[in-house]
């Protein structure tokens, strides 16, 4: 079975904290010269950038998923990733509705631009959005979920907006498709912490740099690059309870 490099957490220009120099064109380019094969683009708390990276992705080879990085009302973040635009459009309309209205501060915490397949600026969004929503995890959760939705919990070894950090665990019962771990050196300190056992364990790069676009990046084993292909071979991956070796 092909083997496919999948980086599923970067930040675009919409981001306050990523750099300007982040336009879905860049992100594209620098994907594919980096090797990847697969990328979501996961701006906080919006997913308008996606438009323009799919249709610039399908141009060079690279599958561009649609995301979004959701801060809960827990302070903490979740990758939510679809396959079909639409749908993370929706969730962007449902998270805006919750998210406080509370306006940026560019010069503090940087711009919040959407920007299209030719670098210009479309528009500015003025609400933070590097906000907490009003929205808890579990309605987070049972949203994305029933949109057919990918959901894996950020950064889970970090010691800011992640789910151990907020939660103090990762809670079974909830259906995560995977836990996104940042180091993997850190895995036996977060491993008691995890009580969600059978969760695949990924890595994205979490880039708000194009030079950090593909640092990380999870092999997935499918026929072609898909949505689907992605879903079912996250499940295949190896779990946090076994200590298996990471794959790539
Ligand atoms: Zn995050
Ligand atoms: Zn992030």
């Amino acid at each position: 079975m092909p083997i496919f490099a999948c980086d599923l957490h970067i930040h675009s220009t919409l981001s306050p904290c990523g750099s300007l120099e982040m336009s879905p064109r860049n992100i594209v380019i620098r994907a594919k010269a980096a090797g990847l094969d697969i990328i979501a683009i996961t701006d906080h708390n919006m997913a308008e950038n996606c438009t323009y990276a799919a249709r610039l992705g399908k141009d060079n080879g690279v599958l561009v998923l649609s995301g979004m990085e959701l801060q809960t009302s827990e302070e903490l973040h979740l990758l939510a990733i679809f396959g079909d635009h639409e749908a993370a459009m929706e969730l962007q309309e449902y998270v805006y509705s919750n998210l406080p209205s509370v306006p940026n501060n560019p010069d503090y915490f940087g711009d919040q631009v959407v920007v299209d397949e030719k670098d210009v600026i479309i528009r500015s969004e003025e609400r933070l959005l590097l906000n907490s929503t009003a929205l808890s995890i579990n309605e987070a959760v049972l949203w994305i979920k029933e949109r057919g939705g990918i959901v894996i919990p950020s950064h889970i070894d970090s010691s800011a907006f992640s789910i151990v950090s907020q939660l103090g665990y990762v809670p079974p019962g909830l259906p995560f498709d995977a836990l996104e771990i940042e180091k993997m050196e850190k895995l036996e300190t977060i491993r008691p912490f995890v009580m969600a056992k059978d969760t695949p364990l990924v890595t994205f790069s979490d880039a708000h740099y194009l030079k950090d676009i593909g640092r990380r990046r999870t092999l997935l084993e499918m026929e072609r690059p898909s949505y689907e292909g992605v879903v079912e071979a996250l499940g295949h991956l190896p779990t946090i309870r076994g200590g298996t070796p990471y794959p790539c």
